[in-house]
């Protein structure tokens, strides 16, 4: 049984759509990151599931129920937001039992949750503190205990280390992630951080303009991005997007950029691009710079002659800028000499590592 079913969620305020048919179902335990620019949507959709927000259209159930009209307490969630809303007038304790007080718990099981929440978040020697005094990630943890110490199913965090620095925000990516396991509870997370939604989700919901573009692993959505945005999208640097033509030669296949770059398709690749009728039509290859390496041989198939036009070190690599026709492309390159602006250099790029879209729609062009 999932635990929470979104059925073709609409949200409008007045004339902004804010979501637009969204339907996801989010199994019970599972770790799932909704990633996306700013305002494609991503706060509308937690706070609607939270109840924060009331739904225009479409159907939100969880545990089977349609909760569409339920109070946002009846729901049995916690939320955790990015200005952690902590009192500033309370120590920690008190911050952490205000919700419980306010739920009339007795003392004895306010004092057994506090305490079991503390440990589990290592608070125990801060909780007579104000948050003036406590570190921004102490602060953080803080937050993560208000929401641990009312035992929710269904955790919702809106970018919720967005105010940390980046060191701590790794850390507290590996600590969520890892309570989570811990706990057991189902999580849907906020971010409009690729790497956050990387390696934090067992799945990724990715959004643009209110819509989601593609519901999958980690991985997958890395290796067959269903479309142009996301491939742009995921992935730092981003992925590179070229444009040329199809040109079929001798049995052969080859995506040409004028004169300057021809790559050989590899079969599965021309099946699918004769039959969905690319031949001879404009089209966009997408490779990331970590695909492109230094060519090993001087030949003019799957190569690029060019020149280095800016040399990033990045101490265990080099990124380097470089022109096809005008377009700017990166690679990610393992070199033991740094390269110099106007270097010439002959870098090899595999059809295979690559993806086409459609020029028109972005859509991905592979087997179904
Ligand atoms: P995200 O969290 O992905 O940055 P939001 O869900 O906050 O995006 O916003 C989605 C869109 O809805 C944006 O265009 C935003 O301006 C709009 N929006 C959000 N909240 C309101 C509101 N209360 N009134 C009007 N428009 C809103
Ligand atoms: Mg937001």
């Amino acid at each position: 049984m999932p635990a929470v079913v979104l059925e073709n969620i609409c949200k409008q305020y007045g004339e902004v759509v804010a979501a637009k048919n969204v339907n996801l179902e989010i199994e019970k335990g599972e770790f799932v990151v909704l990633v996306g620019p700013s305002g494609c949507g991503k706060s509308t959709i937690l706070r609607m599931i939270a109840g924060l927000e009331e739904i225009s259209a479409g159907q939100l159930f969880m545990e089977e129920k349609l909760v569409n009209d339920v109070a946002p307490k009846d729901r049995g969630i916690a939320m955790v937001f990015q200005n952690y809303a902590l009192y500033p007038h309370m120590n920690v304790y008190n911050n952490l039992a205000f919700g419980l007080k306010m739920r009339k718990f007795s003392k004895l099981e306010m004092e057994e949750r506090i305490q079991k929440a503390a440990k589990i978040l290592g608070l125990q020697d801060l909780l007579k503190r104000k948050p003036s005094q406590l570190s921004g990630g102490q602060r953080q943890r803080v937050a993560l205990g208000r929401a641990i110490v009312r035992d929710p199913q269904l955790f919702l965090m809106d970018e919720p280390l967005s105010n940390l620095d980046a060191k701590l925000r790794v850390q507290m990516r590996a600590e969520i992630s890892k309570l989570q396991k811990k706990l057991g509870v189902t999580m849907i997370y906020v971010t409009h951080d690729q790497t956050e939604a990387m390696t934090m989700g067992d799945r990724i919901v990715v959004m643009e303009d209110a819509e989601i573009q593609q519901v999958a692993t980690p991985e997958e959505v890395y290796r067959q991005p269903s479309n142009r945005f996301v491939a742009g999208f995921i992935g730092a640097p981003a992925m590179n997007f070229i444009s040329g033509k199809i040109r079929k030669e001798g049995g052969c296949s080859y995506f040409l950029v004028e004169q300057e770059l021809k790559l050989e398709l590899e079969t599965a690749q021309a099946k699918i691009i004769t039959e969905k009728g690319y031949n001879d039509k404009e089209i966009i290859f997408g490779i990331r710079p970590e695909h492109i390496t230094v060519a090993e041989t001087d030949i003019s198939i799957n190569t690029i002659h060019t020149i280095v036009g800016l040399a990033e070190n990045m101490g265990s690599e080099y990124y380097v800028y470089f022109n096809i026709v005008k377009q700017e492309l990166i690679a990610r390159l393992q070199l033991k000499v740094a390269p110099q602006v106007n270097d010439h250099i002959t870098l090899a790029l595999r059809a295979r590592e690559g993806h086409f879209f459609d020029v028109k729609t972005g859509e991905a062009i592979r087997c179904a």
